[in-house]
């Protein structure tokens, strides 16, 4: 059902399924939490109760690594063909579009993004991710190795076998609800894993929906089991588990190390996406109308929330003022509103505890001396909106420049030259995302070259795509989301050999 421009209308499904307690996925059935305890979510455009959900804790962790235990070690998942996993895992993207309208509604509510963009981002992208990854199924391929053993008296036949890791455990956050979730289930399955996965506290309900047509698609029981619940309880004893053969968390550089500790117990693989505060460079010979879109779009998409957000612009100092300018305006012309309001641009925070964060930085900004050219405030007093926020005259030991604010503000910061940039650029913990804008195709690659950053975009942002791999350097994160490399993450290799003369 569509919403019209003046009142949105819920879908039915939408509405009857937000108005169930929401219930754990484990071994294909439905149930409670073990303690019968739930928790809410919560609409963050209005701060009201969204929905209730089973709160699950360690016992029902226990039981969800037992049935993916189960579904993996002897269950129906490893006797599937590739080629029959193949084609659920592209049916479960057929039916992810086909529930476009449903998914993209939950994602506006739980999460406050404009239902626009959950329409034409993270719903599609979600579907493509399954259908990229039913792709690799049939193609998780070894080698046949050469080998020099036995000096040539004995003849080896030597290869090497790629086989799924196993038990996977995933913990993913609150900014793409359903994306992320298709960012980890894809190469699970396709792999062979079966899975253990935490949605986000904050935003449980499309992987829950997910859950369902997980089913549907006819996905055998135990090899996908969804367990909501919080991070200190159901996520840590998912990461200490000791039966979880990995671990892939995506989330905050923080939680990543608790992770990291967490996973020691039993030395299980350990993959993670986390923070950001990437360089967003803007060249003066660049297309300084198109840079401006951009570099506004690399900040405000998703309000701010997303790891790779463009957070730290460098301007040339001959263009600095028109592109600050640019991009006040930008700010300045963006709709801040419910997310399911057709007319918003941009969406509330996700919750009460990042719309303080984020005003604690704004707040710490001005202390330090930092100037909000826009913007610089909460927006309005109910629900958790923030002003898109534009911020110049800071120093590199601001915490607005050198912290992650995962929110609606970019610092913009001057440069003198080419020469300087990558060093200044490269001057964090993280390094996620760049950005790159010049019309010099030789500055273009050698500065892409310099930067210390998993994807670096040149004249564009936040291009995505199922077979682009995505993933952090330094504390950005360990391994690769995406493209045929995160297939690495989900695979053992085993080397075969034996003499053959
Ligand atoms: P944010 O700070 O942006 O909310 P987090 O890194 O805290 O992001 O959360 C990302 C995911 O990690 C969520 O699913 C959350 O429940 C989970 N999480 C938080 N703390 C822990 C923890 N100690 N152990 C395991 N998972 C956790």
């Amino acid at each position: 059902m569509a919403t019209t421009a003046s009142a949105p209308v819920l879908n039915q499904n939408v509405s009857a399924f937000v108005g169930k307690t929401q219930k754990i996925l484990i071994n294909g059935k439905w149930s409670e939490a073990a303690s019968g305890k739930t928790f809410s979510t919560y609409n963050p455009a209005t701060g009201d109760v969204l929905s209730r959900v089973a709160e699950g804790d360690k016992e029902d962790i226990d039981r969800a690594v037992k049935a993916a235990r189960a579904a993996f070690d002897s269950g129906p998942w490893s006797m599937l063909t590739p080629s029959e996993r193949g084609r659920m895992i592209w049916k479960l993207g057929d039916l992810i579009e086909k529930h476009l309208e449903e998914f993209a509604q939950l994602e506006s509510l739980d999460n406050g993004k404009p239902l626009a963009v959950a329409r034409v981002a993270d719903v599609p992208l979600a579907a493509d991710m399954f259908r990229y990854m039913a792709g690799w199924a049939t193609k998780i391929e070894g080698n046949t190795i050469p080998i020099s053993s036995g000096g040539g008296k004995t003849q080896f036949l030597a290869y090497t076998l790629r086989e799924p890791v196993g038990v996977v455990g995933q913990i993913i956050p609150w900014n793409f609800p359903l994306l992320m979730a298709a960012w980890k289930l894809g190469p699970a399955l396709a792999t062979g894993c079966t899975v253990i996965l935490k949605p986000a506290e904050q935003t449980p309900l499309s992987a829950l929906l997910l859950g369902e047509l997980i089913q549907q698609a006819g996905i055998p029981d135990g090899v996908v089991n969804i367990v909501p619940g919080f991070g200190e309880t159901a996520g840590a004893a998912l990461a200490a588990h000791p039966d979880v053969d990995k671990v892939a968390f995506t989330g905050s550089t923080e939680v990543g190390k608790l992770i990291l500790q967490a996973a020691a117990g039993n030395l299980k693989k350990v993959s993670l996406e986390l923070g950001g505060k990437s360089p967003n460079v803007v060249l003066q010979d660049a297309d300084v109308e198109s840079a401006i879109d951009g570099a506004a779009m690399a900040i405000f998409f998703n309000h701010g929330q997303c790891c790779c957000a463009g957070s730290r612009l460098f301007v040339e100092n001959e263009i600095f003022d028109k592109v600050v300018d640019g991009v006040a305006q930008h700010a300045n012309n963006i709709k801040v509103g419910p997310g399911m309001d057709p007319t918003s641009d941009m969406g509330p925070l996700v919750s009460e505890e990042q719309l303080n964060r984020v005003c604690g930085y704004l707040e710490s900004g001005k202390a330090e001396g930092a100037k909000a050219v826009t913007g610089g405030s909460r927006h309005g007093d109910k629900g958790y909106f923030v002003k898109p926020t534009v911020l110049v005259n800071t120093n590199d030991r601001m915490k607005v420049v050198k912290e992650e604010i995962f929110g609606p503000v970019v610092t913009v910061i001057p440069f003198r030259n080419v020469e300087e940039i990558a060093a200044k650029a490269n001057d964090s913990v993280y390094g996620l995302a760049a950005g790159v804008w010049t019309r010099d195709i030789k500055k273009a690659h050698r500065i892409a070259s310099l930067l210390r950053a998993g994807t670096v975009w040149i004249n564009c942002y936040n291009v995505f795509d199922a077979a682009l791999p995505f993933g952090g350097y330094k504390q950005s994160g360990w391994g690769r989301e995406m493209g045929h490399e995160v297939l690495e993450a989900y695979t053992e290799v085993k080397a075969v050999c034996t003499p053959i003369s």
